[in-house]
């Protein structure tokens, strides 16, 4: 209990295209919240899929089985009390209505990470935008591989408009 109690035990599922702003937004979070009484950790796609995921490809079954691995962690961490921020692609309608109902909807909430995809190939993180466009890379989303923007998510950040501060500010005005 505490202050802080509203924010805890709550799933933050972000989705959006590699590049639209996931990570840093969430480690934003993780480090705006630091002095606070608040246990948070945040799954993050590329390091899980360096580990306990890294059997797995980009199929959309091998996709699906991802997400179901991490919303199973997720829901252990969410019900010892964590802020759990889940940073994955989740590209389609029912990858993320799996982690729905896996994790329960009480607490789950929706964060689209929404940028353009232009803007994601410009920004082209990692450069694998460039390898996808080329063709050395199969089952990209957003370029070989389906992206479904998510029809009624609980926030959208729109990254294109607004700075990494104002992304992080404005889903913690929403949490609190
Ligand atoms: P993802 O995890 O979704 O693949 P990353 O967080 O790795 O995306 O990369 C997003 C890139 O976009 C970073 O280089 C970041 O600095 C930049 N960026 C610009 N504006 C924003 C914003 N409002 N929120 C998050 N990232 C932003």
């Amino acid at each position: 209990m505490g202050k802080n109690k509203d924010i805890n035990a709550k799933i933050l599922w972000f989705t959006g295209l590699s590049g639209a702003g996931k990570t840093t937004i969430a480690y934003g979070i993780k480090e705006r919240l630091k002095q606070e009484n608040i246990k948070i950790i945040v799954l993050d796609g590329d390091k899980l899929r360096k580990g306990i995921n890294k059997d797995l490809g980009f199929s959309l079954e091998d996709r699906k089985e991802n997400i179901r691995r991490v919303a199973e962690i997720a829901k252990l961490f969410k019900d010892e009390g964590f802020l759990t921020i889940v940073s994955f692609i989740s590209p389609t309608k029912e990858i993320r209505d799996l982690a729905k109902s896996i994790v329960s909807e009480d607490g789950f909430v929706e964060v689209f990470i929404d940028a353009p995809l232009e803007k994601c190939i410009q920004r082209d993180v990692k450069g694998l935008y460039k390898r996808a466009i080329s063709g050395e890379i199969s089952n990209f989303t957003g370029i070989n591989s389906p992206f479904e923007r998510p029809i009624n998510p609980d926030i959208t950040i729109d990254t294109d408009k607004l700075t990494v501060d104002e992304s992080v500010e404005k889903i913690i005005k929403i949490l609190i």
